[in-house]
Order: C-alpha cells, then sequence, then structure tokens
C-alpha cells in the first residue's frame, strides 16, 4: 500500500517549533515579497506566506505593482530592500510580468536576504558544493519531508523530471550531494518511461501529468509529486496519477506545505545570520 508523504503534518510540526523559538525573539525577522502583475495564483501564494508568516510571528510586508511596472521600478525597490536593517529577508514572487528579465531582478536581491536561494551567487554556491547561505525553498522542502520519512537517499537512483532554476536543478544538485546517482529528464528527454523504471527515487517538476498508470515502476519506489496546475475543468492537478509507489506526496497537501515551511526556516535562518554579522 503506498505510504503518503504528509507535508501538512510536517509543516505544522515545523511551525510549531519555529513559533516557540520566534517567541524567545525580541527582534523578529522581516520577509518583505514583490508581487508584480495579476496571476491569480501569485497573490494566493502571496497571500498565504502572508498569513504564515503573522501567525509565526514573523513580519511581513508585500510590495504590489501592477502588471505595466519596469524592470527598474522592481530593481530600484530591491536595492532599498538591501539597504533597509529592518528587512531581513527578500522574495519575488514568479512569474514576473513577460516584459521583465526575471534573472536581473533576483540577481539584485542581497544574496544575504535572498529568501528563496535564487540568486546566481547563492545557486553558484549550491552547484560549487559549498553551503548558499540559504537552499532554495521547495527542494529544501522535498528533501525535509524525505528525511522525515527515513528516506534512504545514498547510493539510490533518483530521477528528476523537469530542469528549472527554482525546483529541478537545484534538487537534482542537492540530491547528488546526498549521494544518489541523478538523472536528469526535460521534455526532449526520449525514453522517459525507461528511466523511470530504474529509479528508486522520482521527482517530478513539470505541471502536467508525466506519470500514471502506464508506466512501470519498482517495488519499493517513492515518487515526490511537485507540479501542481488546474486541468480544463478547473481541478487542482499533480504530475503523478494512478499509480502506487511505496511512497507518494499528495497534490495538494505534499510539497506545497513544505515550500511555505521552508520559505518561514530560511526567512528565520537569515535572520540570525544577518544578525551575527
Ligand atoms: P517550469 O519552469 O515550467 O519547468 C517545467 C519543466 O518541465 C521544464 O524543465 C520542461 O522541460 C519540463 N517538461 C515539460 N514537459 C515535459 C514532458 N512532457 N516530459 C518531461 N519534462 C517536461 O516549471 P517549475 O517552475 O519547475 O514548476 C514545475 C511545476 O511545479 C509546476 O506545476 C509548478 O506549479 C509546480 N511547483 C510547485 C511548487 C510547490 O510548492 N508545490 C513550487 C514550485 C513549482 P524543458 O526545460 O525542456 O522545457
Amino acid at each position: 500500500m503506498t505510504k503518503i508523504l504528509d507535508g501538512k503534518n510536517l509543516r505544522d510540526k515545523i511551525f510549531e517549533n519555529l513559533k516557540t523559538k520566534l517567541d524567545k525573539m525580541p527582534i523578529k525577522p522581516t520577509l518583505a515579497v514583490i508581487l508584480a502583475g495579476d496571476d491569480s495564483s501569485s497573490r494566493i501564494y502571496v497571500n498565504n506566506k502572508k498569513k504564515c508568516a503573522e501567525k509565526l510571528g514573523i513580519n511581513s510586508i508585500v510590495i504590489e505593482y501592477p502588471v505595466n511596472v519596469t524592470e527598474q521600478e522592481i530593481i530600484t525597490k530591491i536595492q532599498e530592500l538591501n539597504e533597509d536593517d529592518k528587512i531581513t529577508a527578500i522574495l519575488v514572487q514568479l512569474p514576473l510580468p513577460k516584459h521583465i528579465d526575471k534573472l536581473k531582478v533576483i540577481d539584485t536581491i542581497s544574496p544575504k536576504k535572498d529568501v528563496d536561494g535564487l540568486t546566481t551567487y547563492n545557486a553558484g554556491k549550491l552547484f560549487s558544493g559549498e553551503k548558499p547561505y540559504v537552499y532554495p525553498c521547495t527542494p529544501k522542502g522535498i528533501l525535509l519531508l524525505l528525511d522525515e520519512y527515513n528516506i534512504e537517499i545514498e547510493g539510490k537512483h533518483a530521477v528528476v523530471i523537469g530542469r528549472s532554476n527554482l525546483v529541478g536543478k537545484p534538487i537534482a544538485q542537492m540530491l547528488l550531494q546526498r549521494n544518489a546517482t541523478v538523472t536528469m529528464c526535460h521534455s526532449h528527454t526520449k525514453n522517459l518511461a525507461d528511466i523511470i523504471k530504474t529509479a528508486d527515487i522520482v521527482v517530478s517538476a513539470v505541471g502536467k501529468n508525466v506519470v500514471g498508470e502506464k508506466n512501470i515502476i519498482k517495488n519499493n519506489c517513492v515518487i515526490v509529486d511537485v507540479g501542481i496546475f488546474r486541468d480544463e475543468a478547473g481541478k487542482v492537478r499533480g504530475d503523478v496519477e494512478n499509480i502506487s509507489p511505496a511512497y507518494l506526496s499528495p497534490v495538494p497537501g505534499g510539497v506545497g506545505p513544505m515550500t511555505i515551511a521552508s520559505l518561514m526556516l530560511n526567512t528565520v535562518e537569515l535572520f540570525l545570520f544577518n544578525k551575527t554579522l
């Protein structure tokens, strides 16, 4: 029977510990979130992040821009936030409007306040095998979830589907650092089903159904479903459906809550780090 990798339960445990820690802090971290454009899902995600922060006692501010904001306006704001000692963590909610250079904007964030670990500095640290200030939220949440269920990573064949800077590339790197043998797949991969057959761990971050009843998997296969999308009927779905691995993270309730938990952990980590500078 498939065991569920319950992200909600672990998030609640993490929040409980964080709240105890934060209650003892005389000064609290402040997370600044930049939201540009009118993407309705992004608005929901940002509201969620703000609510969670406030519940834990983390200050949070949301800076909103209309879809026609200029790149320079956002960059100038980030530069101000970098200089502001009260702001200890900065997040740019993705996606940004199409006319804005995402990497240029992200790279304006001071690496010491880069709460999603996405700046070239932090990504470079991760890829050169050194410790970034913080690890990217979603991959960090995935590893916390696997560790919670004592899933062995070392020596295992991990198949990562998707190669975004946000999820695919960093989780592949982090699994590699934990001594997994990693195969990365993407939209040009010809023999995905053959590769999945040999996987001990599958992490799917695509945004469409790519793993299902047609796939053959190993008996002890662990599948982490990162993908989340709405189908034409408006139903929330993941990348993985109609398959029974040994362990599976559900959508919703798996990686999503763990991403928020990691964001809050990273906010506190950066605050403590910056305080001791
Ligand atoms: P992304 O930037 O759109 O990347 C999607 C990746 O999937 C690309 O690398 C693409 O390959 C690959 N791909 C597309 N079709 C494929 C196919 N048929 N077979 C194999 N690979 C295929 O997405 P992302 O930002 O990483 O997000 C991926 C999904 O995770 C989305 O549904 C997103 O909403 C979700 N997500 C969830 C959380 C959470 O907290 N739950 C966090 C982040 C993202 P190419 O590179 O070749 O185009």
